[in-house]
């Protein structure tokens, strides 16, 4: 078993209730959930009965302690997640519009988990490690940043694998080292995860095909598009391959990228057909979808046979 490790923010969630455009009046809220790209992603992982570790930092209160009970429950390597005595866990906050997009209040950069530091444990996870998830919500610091580059390096350099998500939220700040960034771990990247539009981000074309046939010369070897309730795709230089979604109720559709992406992920890794892969990807994007809260959704893989039974 190929083990996992994933660095960047944890945060709880808050959720607004009530649909409206952001938060500048009293609303009725949810909350906290355990959350944080990365933290979701590892928790899929380790739901779905794979060995996995996180590296981040959370503050010496409760809602550090909501995220790391809930992970070390699940089964994630929770020893690489430091405890700042002087920091406050992240947070966000969600509101949906009518539309269905969403506007956040982030509180990650300025929190636990926006200094990360080497210690002798996440030293002995980089090393053990072989295959590296990033996402790019977790590029919202330098010391973040730092850390992410140099565990890519090493686990390839070894001979492991890594898997990229854009995740593009418009609130992220952008900057050169960000985009630096994003431009070394696409050329380190094994396997692209991208949603939406982000399909266009790191390509020339506009047209699903040519962006990835660029994106498959830049050495890439996979390619997953995945498009909400339309599904997912995917492509490497046999062709491509479409899943529709499974038919459920969208209550909460944030972490569904998350979920979705451990369970390709994890397939990928136990080499299972990319139409398997593909189809344990979109039951866990689809299961994740009807829970409230972005990791409440993450399930085991007798769950996601269940889905893919029901929906035959
Ligand atoms: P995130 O908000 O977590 O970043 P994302 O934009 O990365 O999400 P999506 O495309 O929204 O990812 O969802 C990932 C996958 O989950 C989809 O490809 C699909 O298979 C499944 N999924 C998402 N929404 C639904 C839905 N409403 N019904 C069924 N399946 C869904
Ligand atoms: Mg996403």
């Amino acid at each position: 078993m190929k083990k996992i490790l994933a660095i960047g923010e944890i945060l709880v969630e808050i959720i607004a209730l009530e649909k409206g455009d952001g938060f500048r009046a009293p609303i009725n809220l949810v909350g906290p959930f355990p959350s944080g790209a990365p933290a979701i992603f590892i928790d899929q992982v380790a739901k779905l009965g794979h060995q996995c570790a996180l590296i981040s930092a959370v503050g010496d209160d409760d809602f550090g302690r909501l995220n790391v009970n809930r992970l070390r429950a699940d089964g994630v390597d929770v020893s690489g997640i430091a405890i700042d005595p002087r920091g406050t866990t992240g947070s966000a906050f969600v509101r949906y519009r009518e539309d269905g997009s969403r506007s956040f209040v982030f509180n990650i950069a300025n929190s636990a988990c926006g200094r990360l530091f080497s210690t002798k444990e996440t030293a002995a996870l980089i090393r053990n490690a072989e295959h590296l998830h990033i996402t790019g919500t977790s590029l919202y610091s330098q010391s973040v940043i730092g850390m992410t580059l140099a565990a890519m390096r090493a686990i390839k350099a070894r001979g492991g694998t890594v898997s990229f998500d854009p995740n593009l939220r418009p609130e992220m700040s952008r900057s050169l080292e960000v985009d630096e960034a994003f431009a070394e771990i696409l050329q380190h990247s094994d396997l692209l995860l991208a949603s939406g539009a982000e399909l266009y981000l790191f390509a020339n074309s506009g047209q699903p095909e040519d962006a990835v046939q660029e994106l498959l010369e830049k050495g890439i070897g996979a390619i997953v598009w995945k498009r909400g309730d339309r599904g997912a795709s995917y492509f490497d230089s046999d062709g491509r391959l479409d899943m529709p979604a499974f038919n459920v109720v969208e209550v909460d559709p944030t972490g569904a990228g998350d979920c979705f992406g451990a369970a390709f992920v994890v397939s990928w890794l136990r080499n299972a057909t990319p139409r398997d892969a593909l189809k344990l990807g979109c039951a866990a994007g689809a299961f994740a979808v009807t829970k409230i809260g972005p990791m409440e959704g993450a399930v085991q893989f007798a769950e996601l046979d269940a889905i893919i039974r029901q929906n035959r």
